[in-house]
């Protein structure tokens, strides 16, 4: 039987937004995708507009849950036969002041930005280390760049996702795999609020100009590795 050499990417939380953009201008490099979201099923037209050009699984993950993650991971790697690219898409921002803020959504902050990139990168990695290659690419934020009001729980989810990858390159270079971070500024999805849309939509990113920076990040020689990326608007921070 003849190998298909295209790398398999999986990318999490792809049901819009980012994520979405992303897999379509995967798909156009001839990645082979599995797209996963919380509940499979919105991902089904995604899959059907994208396997005119390469094959698409779909599948349910919910990177909070680490036996979801772990399910997800499996069923990828029974119907790809291995993972050579994990995108670390999913993730969730309530801006508002600390106070206004409830303890429920600083946990699910801190669960999705943050112990999401631990459980998929955790189920992803031995495999990539016995196979001596493999590329994980986090979207983490401008927020941990820059410093903003109503940001707090949001910031402090992606710089412990920063951190945790800064230190994880470190250990895991010399065995092929690639640990990447993306820092987007403003971009218009459904993250934001529909005021917030209205006013600025106009100067922020669209979520295909971030994907198209993903996948040059991913397309660099493997003897290099674009270890972090800040892409802002071109007019700024919000
Ligand atoms: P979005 O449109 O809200 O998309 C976020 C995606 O994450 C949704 O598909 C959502 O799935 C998924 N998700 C949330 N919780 C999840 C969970 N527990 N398990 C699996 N999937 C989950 O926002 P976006 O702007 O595209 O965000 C994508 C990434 O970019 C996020 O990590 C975000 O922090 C980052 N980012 C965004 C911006 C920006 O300005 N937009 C800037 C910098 C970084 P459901 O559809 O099921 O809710």
């Amino acid at each position: 039987m003849k190998t298909d050499n295209r790398d398999v990417v999986w990318i999490t939380g792809a049901r819009r937004g980012i994520g979405a953009a992303v897999a379509r201008e995967l798909a156009e490099a001839g990645k082979r995708l599995a797209l996963s979201a919380r509940r499979a099923e919105d991902v089904k037209e995604l899959q059907t507009e994208l396997r005119e050009h390469t094959d698409v699984g779909i599948f349910s993950c919910d990177v909070a849950d680490r036996a979801s993650v772990t399910d997800c991971a499996q069923a990828i790697a029974d119907e790809f036969g291995r993972i050579d690219v994990l995108i670390n898409n999913a993730g969730v921002g309530v801006f508002k002041p600390m106070l206004e803020l409830s303890p429920e959504e600083f946990d699910a902050m801190i669960d999705v930005n943050l112990r999401g990139v631990y459980n998929c990168t955790r189920a992803v990695l031995p495999d990539m280390i016995e196979r001596g290659r493999g590329d994980i690419l986090t979207i983490n934020s401008i927020a941990v760049q820059a410093s903003f009001a109503n940001c707090t729980a949001y910031g402090a989810s992606k710089a412990g996702a920063l951190a945790f990858n800064r230190s994880l390159r470190a250990e895991v270079r010399e065995q092929g795999v690639r640990i990447m971070d993306i820092f987007p500024g403003a971009t218009a999805t459904a993250i934001w609020s529909d005021d917030m849309l209205e006013e600025f939509g106009e100067r922020m990113m669209e979520p295909r100009d971030v994907a198209q920076a993903v996948r040059e990040m991913l397309e660099t020689s493997r003897r290099a590795v674009v270890e972090e990326l800040v892409l802002r608007p071109r007019r700024g921070d919000l």
